[in-house]
């Protein structure tokens, strides 16, 4: 499911160029689809030249989409493994992957490649619950997505204290750049001190999982 979407979007919007970025994309796209369960995932990783749009989503077929927005916060390579393990994990959760018709899902698609998601169309919006692009997961998907997430780039070798390490950085980047308003993937992802103090809570058992990778 998602994939002639997927193939849409690519055509509407502008693929990046950037060798290093989209290298980066590939590298760590790759270690998190090896140890990710998602069955019979056609795997995908395609950076859209966005920089306006932070934000990044994983359809239910493994086609994952990151706007080079989110770059400059993500940073290094765990910090974008913390945001495509998460991403990731609502795909594996199934995370209301349902009931969305394919003409829906493109047109959401494209609001977020518009950068516009969280203003228009609310109802589109709301009827296309889903993907952690356009509209809030519930805090328990979101703690399920946290959890699972900090797991897959553990087992994928990258350091999950570097999820606490983003997600603060990405608050930081809110109150320098969000002029009062949430930028579009915290809209959609609330951070709070309850957020990161569940994410830190899960740190012994994905500790556990980073330490069998052989990584120190
Ligand atoms: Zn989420």
């Amino acid at each position: 499911m998602g994939s002639q979407e997927f193939e849409k979007l690519k055509k509407s919007t502008p693929i990046s160029k950037d060798a290093t970025m989209n290298a980066q994309l590939q590298r760590v796209g790759q270690r998190i689809a090896a140890v990710a369960p998602l069955p019979n995932a056609q795997w995908e990783f395609v950076l859209f030249d966005k920089p306006d749009v932070p934000n990044a989503f994983c359809l239910p077929g493994g086609k994952v989409g990151v706007f080079s927005g989110i770059l400059p916060i993500t940073k290094d390579d765990a910090g974008l493994a913390t945001v495509i393990g998460h991403e990731v994990a609502h795909a594996v959760a199934r995370h209301g992957a349902e009931r969305m018709s394919q003409d829906t899902l493109f047109q959401v698609l494209e609001e977020v490649a518009l950068g516009r998601s969280s203003d228009t169309n609310r109802a589109l919006i709301q009827q296309a619950y889903g993907f952690g692009v356009a509209l809030p997961h519930s805090r328990d998907q979101e703690l399920e997505a946290d959890h699972l997430g900090v797991l897959y780039m553990a087992r994928a070798g990258y350091n999950p204290h570097e999820a606490v390490t983003f997600w603060k950085r990405f608050a930081d980047y809110n109150n320098q750049h969000g002029g009062g308003k949430q930028i579009e993937f915290l809209s959609t992802h609330p951070l709070d001190s309850k957020r990161i103090s569940q994410i830190e809570g899960l740190l012994p058992q994905a500790d556990n999982e980073y330490r069998k990778t052989g990584a120190k």
